[in-house]
């Protein structure tokens, strides 16, 4: 049985995840939000190994090593730019969660924690980002009973929390 923590915080501070993952965008070079807290955390090797690595396009997801963060490696992966919904923001933030649990599993990766992907500077409403966060992370979590010991999602700021707060308690 995976446990699913909601915590408020700085996700690059976490100490007691083999991964974390970054909200990245598709050059892998480096932005604002969690991935400048997470490039600046890292030190100058991450963007190296970054630069190799030749972008990615959003909804896939990357890998990298931790360097000078606590966790073993980091998920880099690109959300969607919220264009109104219409757009397959919904599928591709989906898969950014599912793709980020594939290649934390193909690491043997057993805790990992996630920020609210796209939620900042990509724009997506915090509530809908929610949704499919928690859903798709517990459809994952089902259908592959026994890869992830612990998943974590860090919040930034308390709406975030609440919400998902709100969205733990329901089932389904
Ligand atoms: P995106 O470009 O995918 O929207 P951002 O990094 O701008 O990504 O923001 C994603 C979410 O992460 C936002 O809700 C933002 O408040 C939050 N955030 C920003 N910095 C951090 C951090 N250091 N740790 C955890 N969450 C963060």
């Amino acid at each position: 049985m995976t446990m699913i923590h909601v915590i408020k915080g700085d996700i690059t501070r976490l100490t007691d995840v083999d991964a974390i993952v970054n909200a990245a965008n598709s050059s892998l070079l480096g932005g604002g939000g969690v991935d400048g807290a997470v490039h600046r955390a890292a030190g100058p090797g991450l963007l190296e190994e970054c630069r190799a690595l030749h972008g990615c396009p959003a909804g896939e997801a990357r890998v990298t090593g931790g360097y000078r963060l606590p966790g073993r490696y980091i998920i880099h992966t690109v959300g969607p730019v919220w264009r109104g919904g219409e757009k397959k923001e919904a599928e591709v933030l989906a898969a950014c969660y599912r793709n980020s649990l594939e290649a934390a599993a193909g690491k043997r990766v057993t805790s990992i924690a996630f920020p609210a992907i796209s939620t900042g500077i990509y724009g997506y409403p915090k509530k809908e980002a929610a949704t499919v966060a928690v859903h798709t992370v517990r459809s994952y979590l089902e259908e592959h009973p026994g890869r992830i010991e612990k998943v974590v999602f860090v919040l930034f700021d308390d709406e975030s929390l609440q919400i998902y707060k709100e969205l733990m308690k329901k089932r389904g």
